[in-house]
């Protein structure tokens, strides 16, 4: 099932001499449960795409259409609620609210939402990510790998339809790199949900189902791995 459909999506920034075509009429297809590796130099357009498929930038021109909504097409409130409930964000930076737990890190988008917390999914998550012995430790008490793990946690506390991870071991030594794609592959899996993770790590990507190279704003290679 599609998850995801890009239709000839642009992002230019800048005019005249500072003219960047960063994103250059992208055409692209992601189903359900796919694991999908974005790679390419540095500057090719490979965050631009991410933001671009999370709702976080508006596209020059194009389309972005997520779970059959075309989400560019939305208002800024309605792109917000999007955001928050269908997409998961994994940074290189953890972003953990430092006066808060593990366990209220995890827990805040709901928080945020109002919304009830499926205790089930969440304890089971938070197995997942081996974070039990650790629910009511502060970030600061935590290692870079675990505070990783709690990013991950809190990413999939909406129980998105997709995962955009940019460089989520980029700050991490490659033990830790190791667990962390594991980790997430584990849990994205067991929850059939859809995750696209950009990497400079080739043994990295090698772990996706797909492998999609960006250079200049395109696509110049898309290939499966079996
Ligand atoms: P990476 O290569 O790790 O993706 P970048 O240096 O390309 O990191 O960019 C990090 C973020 O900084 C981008 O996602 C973008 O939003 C912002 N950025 C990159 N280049 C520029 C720029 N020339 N002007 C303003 N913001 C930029
Ligand atoms: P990558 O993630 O592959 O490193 P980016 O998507 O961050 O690449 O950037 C693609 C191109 O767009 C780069 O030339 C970058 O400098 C430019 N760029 C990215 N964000 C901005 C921004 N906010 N303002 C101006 N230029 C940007």
């Amino acid at each position: 099932m599609e998850v995801v459909r890009v239709e000839n999506l642009c992002k230019v920034y800048g005019t005249g001499e500072m003219k960047v075509n960063a994103v250059d009429n992208i055409n692209l297809t992601i189903n359900q449960g796919e694991f999908v590796a974005i790679v390419g130099p540095s500057g090719s357009g490979k965050s631009t795409l991410l933001h671009l498929l999370g709702g976080v930038d508006r596209p020059s021109s194009g389309k972005v259409i997520v779970d059959g909504t075309d989400i560019y097409s939305l208002s800024e409130e309605e792109l917000a609620i999007f955001r928050r409930r269908k997409v998961g964000f994994i940074f290189q930076f953890y972003n953990l609210v430092p006066v808060l737990d593990v366990e209220e890190n995890i827990l805040l988008p709901l928080l945020l939402d109002n919304k009830k917390v499926d205790r089930k999914y969440i304890d089971e998550l938070i197995s997942i990510l081996g974070l039990n012995e650790r629910k009511n430790h502060l970030p600061n008490e935590l290692s870079g790998g675990q505070q990783q793990r709690v990013s991950i946690g809190r990413a999939l506390a909406y129980s998105p339809s997709i995962v955009l991870a940019d460089e989520p071991t980029g700050n991490l030594d490659s033990q830790n790199s190791k667990e962390i794609v594991d980790l997430l592959k584990l849990s994205v899996q067991k929850y059939n949900q859809t995750l696209v993770l950009i990497t400079h790590d080739l043994d990295i990507a090698s772990q996706a189902d797909r492998i999609i190279t960006i250079e200049d704003g395109s696509i110049v290679k898309d290939e499966k791995i079996s």
